[in-house]
């Protein structure tokens, strides 16, 4: 169809059928204010900040809900609709606590922002705040229901880019509350602790469970030996929170910001990735060669376990017995590294830098104490690394480079590259493929499985094997594929599967915006952080050779299972949780 004409503000914009009047004015430069429209949700019309004035219509309209039409005459900031906007923003500041200065997204919240542009210095009729209590008691995500501003992008994230579905809105007007089912606290509710709902709060209604006073401590104790890991999509994320551009590589600068925080070992989760994929896909030849349950699906986003445990319980055989690599590195810290180290592990703190809050619940599970201890002590989120850099008055962009620690600290592209949809099946099909055919791949960039669709599909010849693989990313995307291997409907090998969208790079303690985007540039980045890297094969690093000759035996031997694999629970879909 041909696009048409339309007026905004007096200029003639080229418009398309199907566009929004948001869109179309977007797309010719003028910004209109939003607060519930998200690039990764459809428009809802909900919050009323992009109103305007459309000549013919009798009162001012959302412009993300209403389509364009031909010879349209638009205004997105007439007189009318300024104060019009003034006054839905003053409305929702009206019962708004005001305590910006002591909230986790000051200076990163959206009502705040649009609070600035639109000149707000005064609320003319104000209220108390509701006075709802914080609900802190799930491990990953806290919610202050009097900083929500009903916007409903939690409900939408939750039910279409998950298919959890576990928030709802109750009661009407001033009473009017977003939540679990039945007040049902988030800790005991049907969630899986992906953190999607607070990557699109405009506000500070839903944050991480913060762990950062916690490290502090540990830090501060001279008793306490601290080791610290970093996930492979924290070191092109963690410039983004401290003002650098978008999808900028730091991993030398992390390094040498953690050193300057004060933690013994800085240590890379890449390490334990590139284990891993040894254990992963020695454990996807055997179940091929040996006729074990497939297809085999990946166990390493802990949001997607919680998931598969509560939604597809019949189906736990299927996903690999491994930990995630957080957990892996965890395990091997306090064992292996504390002995070669001379460390007494009952005094060790494991402190994981995070691109995830699932990964809180998940070192948290009474299952992951197989060093003899709690294999993770603490978890922060990349925002909340950042933080404690600022605290600590670090110049992050100014700081030099400085490489990992060893032993725990070499590692290669393929570990990298899990930081992004499809790269755990990449790294772990370079590795399958040699030791199942005993040659070089030829060209380690297996194109096939990488990409941004929801839902991804390939065929690679390992040898004579053609090993049928798929990728999802975003769980509602993965009930797709669960769904089909419940009907009998898929013939796969292998699966990986993320929770969040683009995988880990988009996870839920990630820098705040995300959007498409801002996904791809970082997956971009980590493609670049790949390519950069000496070794690109997690079978090559000389430090997996070594722990395998000095600690572990082989891949899956007794010892390895005894630390690198784990059990899942089944559980149940009911909405409140024991
Ligand atoms: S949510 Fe935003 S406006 Fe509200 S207190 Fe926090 S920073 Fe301020
Ligand atoms: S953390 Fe994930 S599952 Fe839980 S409420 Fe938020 S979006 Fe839903
Ligand atoms: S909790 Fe956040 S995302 Fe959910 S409705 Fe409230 S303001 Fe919007």
């Amino acid at each position: 169809m041909s696009g048409f004409n339309i007026t905004i503000n007096g200029q003639t914009v080229q418009a398309e059928p199907g566009m929004t009047v948001l869109e179309a004015a977007k797309g010719a430069g003028f910004k209109i204010p939003t607060l519930c429209n998200h690039p990764d949700l459809p428009p809802l019309g909900a919050c009323r900040v992009c109103l305007v004035e459309i000549e013919g219509e009798r009162t001012l309209q959302p412009s993300c809900t209403f389509p364009v039409r031909e010879g349209m005459v638009v205004n997105t900031h007439s007189p009318t609709v300024r104060q019009a906007r003034r006054t839905v923003v003053e409305l929702l500041l009206s019962d708004h606590p005001s305590e910006c200065t002591q909230c986790a997204r000051n200076r990163n919240c959206e009502l705040q922002t649009l609070a600035e542009e639109l000149g707000i210095r005064e609320v003319r009729v104000k209220a108390p705040p509701p006075g709802h209590p914080v609900d802190d008691s799930s491990l990953a995500v806290v919610r202050d229901p009097d900083k929500c501003i009903l916007c409903r992008r939690c409900i939408q994230t939750c039910d279409q880019i998950q298919g959890v579905s576990g928030l709802r809105i109750k009661g009407r007007g001033y009473d009017s509350i977003i939540g679990a089912p039945f007040d049902t606290p988030l800790g005991h509710a049907l969630c899986v602790n992906c953190g999607q709902c607070i990557n699109r709060c405009p506000t500070g209604a839903l944050t991480e469970k913060t762990q950062i006073a916690e490290v502090w401590a540990a830090l501060e104790d001279p008793e306490t030996f601290t080791v610290v890991q970093t996930a492979p999509a924290t070191r092109i994320a963690l410039g983004e929170a401290l003002g650098m551009p978008v999808g900028e590589i730091v991993t030398g600068k992390m390094t040498s910001a953690l050193r300057l925080l004060g933690f013994d070992r800085v240590f890379d989760t890449d390490f334990a990735a590139d284990l891993t994929i040894m254990e992963e896909g020695y454990e996807l030849i055997q179940r091929i060669k040996e006729g074990g349950v497939l297809p085999q699906l990946t166990s390493c986003s802990p949001g997607w376990i919680k998931f598969i445990e509560h939604f597809y319980p019949e189906l736990l055989p299927n996903v690999s017995s491994c930990k995630s690599p957080q957990q892996m590195f965890g395990a091997v810290a306090k064992t292996y590294f504390a002995e070669q180290a001379g460390v007494d592990p009952a005094k060790m703190k494991v402190v994981s830098i995070m691109p995830c809050v699932a990964k809180k619940f998940e070192a948290a599970r009474p299952e992951m104490c197989d060093s003899g201890y709690q294999d993770v002590d603490y978890v922060l989120t990349t925002r909340e690394l950042a933080q404690m850099i600022k605290e600590q008055g670090i110049d992050f962009p100014a700081l030099p480079e400085s490489d990992y620690d060893d032993p725990l600290g070499e590692s290669t592209g393929a570990a990298v590259i899990f930081g992004t949809t499809g790269g755990v099946m990449e790294a772990a099909l370079r590795t399958a493929y040699e030791v199942l055919t005993g040659e070089q791949l030829a060209d380690v960039n297996i194109e096939a499985v990488r990409g941004m669709e929801g839902v991804r599909e390939a065929t690679v010849m390992v040898g004579d094997l053609p090993v049928k693989a798929a990728v999802a990313h975003g769980l509602a995307n993965a009930a797709k594929v669960l769904d089909k291997i419940v009907a009998g409907e898929a013939d796969y090998h292998f699966i990986e599967i993320m929770a969040c969208p683009g995988g880990c790079l988009g996870g839920g303690g990630q820098p705040i915006p995300t959007s498409p985007a801002i996904r791809q540039q970082r997956a971009d980045a980590i493609y670049q952080a790949d390519v950069e890297l000496p070794i690109r094969r997690s079978h090559e690093n000389p430090s997996i050779k070594a722990i395998y000759e000095k600690f572990l035996g082989e891949p899956l031997s007794h010892k390895s299972h005894h630390l690198l694999h784990t059990e899942y629970t089944a559980r149940t879909k009911a909405t409140v949780q024991e």
